[in-house]
């Protein structure tokens, strides 16, 4: 028995919701099984909410919120609360990380760095809004005008399960931060790295009910469904597929709620021909194998000058042929298995399609001596036409298409040729041309000569099916609070009079 199947010790008998400071069970009893990636067998059960479980946790997010103190609380002490998370979020690092590890399939080197950058996220929206300055305008001797910054309600968190934990505190960092209350609903793939988010919520001081959440499916009638159509919750910030995207953005509709909506990507990574070779071949293979390819922002697209397209489909089939496969708990491991059955037979009818559609370089199958769970061989498709499904569609695994092209014209057609608008990467030294490739390319963001490293404060968001709005920075702290402009009369206001006779 190795620890990738046993669940770490401090995985807890079952999980709950929590709702106004107790961990629950659902109303009706109902629950489901979550499945250990590397056998699919079941390690645990988890509570499985629906209507009744949701109008619960808003009643008590609700509460919170109108009855404080937490949305009028001055910032500062808002901001020591959210450092004392990271804080403990930093010194149970190596827990979370093995819980998530255990639960989602991610190799456990990656998964330590994903719990990192979750305390980071909290200590950034912790200096955020201490720093945060409110604009004033000015008209000489009429008038003056300020925003005045408001928190909204209450939030709901709807998260996907690709580094669940780290996309959690992406959203509960500015949400509380900025004032509101909060309802997460994380993903039921893997629930259980956000059963410790009471625990370190508590510990660090959070009021009671400032933070709620409800597990379980996200389809009609289930958690998230009812979630979005909850009349009290005004905001709602999705992380997932374009589609659950479409449909939430239709069922928020009449409530005309505040939306942002981070979703489904095929990004391109553009190699040029004066490209360093070495570096690109490095940043495109990490772009896509890391964090087993389940990585909205994967360069899982790469289009190579037709000059050096040989050689780079060479060196790259090689080079993915030595990605270490292994269990997630293994440290030299650097793809494990992906989350789960149904997932898996997806991202396996992919590869059985590329191979009708496209050139097998690498990989292709089930790695040798891993005949159980969901274990995939990095694979690398060559030759891929823009018209291929394996172009066109995102598989969410480690899987890459690799397509031809002969002019700078030529390679943005095909960079901008899908539906999805994410992030794009671009590999050259002429620095003119990676500008004004950037401009052109439609996405939301652009990675020159460089891996996906994210400074904090930038904008984060994807255009086209990518998404709807950015969080990021000053725009999290602008989705997350009402901007309410006061104007006041210095007394040469002009001020028309009606009626005066
Ligand atoms: P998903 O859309 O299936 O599910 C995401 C969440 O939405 C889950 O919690 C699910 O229960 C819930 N949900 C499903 N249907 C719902 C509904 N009708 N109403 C309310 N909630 C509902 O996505 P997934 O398979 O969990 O995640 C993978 C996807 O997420 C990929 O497409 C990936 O690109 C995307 N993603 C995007 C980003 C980004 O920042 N752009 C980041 C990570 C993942």
């Amino acid at each position: 028995m190795t620890s990738s199947t046993t669940p770490p010790a401090s995985v807890p008998e079952k999980i709950r919701h929590y709702i106004n400071g107790e961990f629950v069970d659902s109303i009706d009893g109902e629950e489901f099984d979550v499945l250990n990636p590397v056998t699919n067998e079941p390690y645990i059960k988890a509570a499985s909410g629906r209507k009744a479980d949701i109008e619960a946790a808003v009643a008590s997010a609700k509460a919170a919120f109108d009855e404080g103190p937490w949305p009028t609380m001055l910032p500062r002490e808002r901001a020591r609360i959210l450092n004392r998370i990271a804080d403990i979020v930093e010194s149970r690092k190596d827990e979370l990380a093995a819980m998530e590890s255990f639960d989602s399939g991610l190799p456990i080197t990656q998964a330590k760095g994903q719990a990192a950058r979750a305390a980071e996220n909290f200590r950034f929206f912790a200096d955020l809004i201490v720093a945060q300055v409110d604009d004033a305008f000015k008209v000489p001797g009429r008038q003056a005008n300020y925003v005045n910054r408001k928190p909204i309600g209450v939030a709901g968190l709807i998260t996907p399960w690709n580094t669940p934990f780290m996309l959690e505190s992406w959203k509960l960092g500015p949400a509380i931060a900025t004032g509101n209350t909060v309802v997460l609903k994380p993903a039921e793939f893997t629930p259980l790295s956000a059963s410790l988010w009471p625990g370190i919520f508590e510990e660090a001081g959070l009021p009671q009910g400032v933070f709620n959440m409800v597990n379980g499916f996200g389809e009609e009638g289930f958690a998230g469904d009812s979630l979005v159509k909850h009349p009290d919750v005004p905001l709602i910030s999705f992380t997932g597929e374009s589609k659950t995207g479409q449909t939430i953005f239709a069922n928020a509709a009449p409530w005309l709620k505040g939306l942002s909506m981070e979703l489904g990507g095929k990004s391109p990574a553009v190699v040029f021909a004066d490209a360093d070779l070495d570096a690109a071949v490095n940043a495109t293979i990490f772009g896509v194998f890391s964090l087993n390819g389940e990585r909205c922002t994967a360069g899982s697209r790469i289009l190579v000058e037709e000059s050096i397209y040989d050689e780079f489909v060479e060196r790259y089939a090689a080079q993915a042929k030595r990605v270490k496969v292994g269990l997630p708990s293994e440290e030299s491991t650097e793809v494990a298995a992906l989350v789960h059955p149904e997932h898996y037979e997806k991202v396996m009818s992919y590869v059985e399609i590329g191979k009708t559609e496209a050139r097998l370089v690498a990989g292709g199958g089930r790695p040798e001596g891993f005949e159980t769970g969901n274990f995939i061989e990095p694979t690398v498709f060559a030759d891929v036409k823009p018209d291929a499904r394996i172009f066109q569609e995102e598989i969410f695994g480690p899987v890459v298409a690799i397509t031809p092209f002969s002019s700078d014209e030529e390679a943005l057609e095909l960079a901008n040729d899908t539906k999805y608008g994410l992030a794009a990467y671009i590999w050259t030294s002429d620095l003119k041309r990676a500008h004004n490739f950037s401009q052109a390319v439609e996405s939301g963001m652009v990675w020159l000569n460089s891996n996906n490293v994210r400074d904090l404060r930038t904008p984060f968001g994807g255009v086209k099916a990518s998404g709807l709005g950015h969080e990021g920075g000053y725009r999290s702290i602008d989705f997350y609070t009402e901007q309410q402009s006061v104007h006041i009369n210095l007394g040469e206001v002009h001020n028309p009079v009606f009626g005066k006779q």
